[in-house]
């Protein structure tokens, strides 16, 4: 492994045994998020359907205008030994990731993700 450079191991959840080999240190995170399976929730339309009737299901990569919802493991990096050679990130919980429900001032919907599953709204509109 070059210097600079870690791998990656997953302990539970979707990922469980999967490893990442190569990732830059200066990436790990005390926690991250992963996209559980390849199914995502979006919204039909880009221009703007907010109507949680028109939902659809879509596979593959989350797509950066239709996205709705997703489901997703939460892992939080556990302490390092000083003998381990890897990262080690551990399950924690599944959550379900969505999008703010807000609509920017050109009307198109918000991008962010809604930091309260309840009101459903980013940072920014959250305000
Ligand atoms: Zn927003």
């Amino acid at each position: 492994m070059p210097k600079g450079y870690t791998t990656v191991l997953f302990e539970g959840g979707s990922m469980n045994g999967e490893t990442i080999e190569a990732v830059p240190l200066n990436q790990i995170a005390p926690e991250i998020v992963m996209q559980v399976g390849e199914t995502w929730f979006g919204m039909p339309s880009p221009e703007g359907c907010t109507d949680e009737a028109a939902m659809v299901i879509y596979k593959g990569e989350i797509d950066p205008v239709l996205w709705d919802s997703y489901r997703a493991d939460v892992y939080t990096k556990r302490d390092q030994g000083k003998n381990d050679s890897g990262v080690v990130y551990e399950h924690k919980e599944r959550i379900m990731v969505q999008r703010c429900r807000a609509a920017t001032k050109s009307g198109k919907r918000c991008k962010n993700t809604a930091q309260d599953e309840q009101i459903g709204l980013c940072k920014t509109h959250l305000k």
